[in-house]
C-alpha cells in the first residue's frame, strides 16, 4: 500500500497486475497470445481479436511521446494544485502505446518524439498509475 495523496485506483481481477506491478516500480502490460497485440488499458479480452488468451509481460518502460497536452484544469486534488500537468500518448519501444502522465522540471521542453522512460523508484511510489519522465 502507498501513503500517496493521490486518489488510488480500485483493484480488480482485470487491472491488478498493472497496479501491483506499478507499486513495485514495474510496467506490466497485457499481450494477446492470439494476435500479438499489446493491450492498454487492462481488459478481460483482446480489443483487436476478442481472444481471452492474454498474458502479462513486463515492459522496459522506455519509449517516445507521440502527442501530449498540458492539462490546466483538474477537479481532484492534488492534481489541481499541480496544474499544469502533462498527459502524453507514449509509444513503447517493446510494443504498445499508452496514455500516461509525464513528470518534468521543464514542462515547456516537452515535445512530440521526445524520449521518455518510466519514473524510477522511490519517486514512482507517490503516483498511483504508471508515470514517465524525459529519458536521461
Ligand atoms: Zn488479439
Amino acid at each position: 500500500m502507498t501513503d500517496s495523496a493521490y486518489p488510488q485506483p480500485t483493484l480488480t481481477s482485470t487491472n491488478a497486475p498493472l497496479i501491483e506491478g506499478w507499486r513495485r516500480g514495474e510496467l506490466m502490460l497485457q499481450h494477446c497470445n492470439a494476435c500479438h497485440a499489446v493491450i492498454f488499458f487492462p481488459r478481460h479480452m483482446c480489443p483487436t481479436c476478442w481472444s481471452v488468451d492474454i498474458a502479462w509481460k513486463r515492459s522496459s518502460g522506455r519509449g517516445k511521446i507521440v502527442s501530449y497536452s498540458h492539462v490546466y484544469s483538474h477537479v481532484t486534488p492534488p492534481f489541481s494544485a499541480e496544474a499544469p500537468t502533462i498527459l502524453a500518448e507514449i509509444v513503447l519501444d517493446d510494443g504498445g502505446a499508452m496514455l500516461a502522465r509525464v513528470i518534468s522540471s521543464e514542462p515547456a521542453a516537452i515535445a512530440s518524439n521526445m524520449r521518455v522512460e518510466l519514473l524510477p523508484m522511490p519517486e514512482a511510489a507517490q503516483y498511483p498509475l504508471p508515470t514517465f519522465r524525459p529519458a536521461k
